[in-house]
């Protein structure tokens, strides 16, 4: 059954460039409302916990290097069909791949630096929400 929440990250390379405030925009003008924010610094030990899921893949050590490099924004957004739409809004995993106007065509740098996460299913949001905020943590 679809659910209407999705989970993301601002992700440590586009909170360096500055792009906080224009993705938070452009996510509101597609129709999101955030409903569970915070400004976090991974450990290196969460970011991996988080992209257990690639353990063993040969990019795993960059992504957690990456990902914990710096402080994200994490969000639990809501919205009707909102995994799918907001996969849609971000674009291709590889920025050089993403649909012009998405967020990665605007503000990734590549396909590892690429600015935002999306949840890729309603499960997903679920567990990745859940790993970030407590129940009391979340407002809708
Ligand atoms: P997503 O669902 O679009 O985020 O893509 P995946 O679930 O396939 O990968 C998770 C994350 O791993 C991506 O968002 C990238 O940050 C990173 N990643 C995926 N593929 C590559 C790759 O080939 N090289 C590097 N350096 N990072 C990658």
């Amino acid at each position: 059954m679809a659910t209407n929440r999705t989970f993301t990250m601002i992700k440590p390379d586009a909170v360096k460039n500055g792009h906080i405030g224009a993705i938070l925009a452009q996510i509101n003008e597609a129709g999101f409302r955030i409903v569970a924010m915070k400004y976090t610094w991974l450990s290196a030990e969460k970011a991996g916990e988080f992209y257990a899921v690639h353990k063993g893949r040969p990019f795993y050590d960059e992504l957690v290097t990456f990902m914990s490099s710096g402080p994200i924004v994490a969000a639990i957004l809501e919205k009707e069909n909102a995994v799918a739409d907001f996969r849609t809004l971000i674009g291709a995993t590889n920025p050089d791949e993403a649909a012009e106007g998405t967020i990665r065509a605007k503000y990734a740098t590549s396909i590892g630096e690429n600015a935002v996460h999306g949840s890729d299913s309603d499960e997903n949001a679920a567990i990745e929400g859940s790993f970030h905020f407590a129940g009391t943590e979340i407002f809708s």
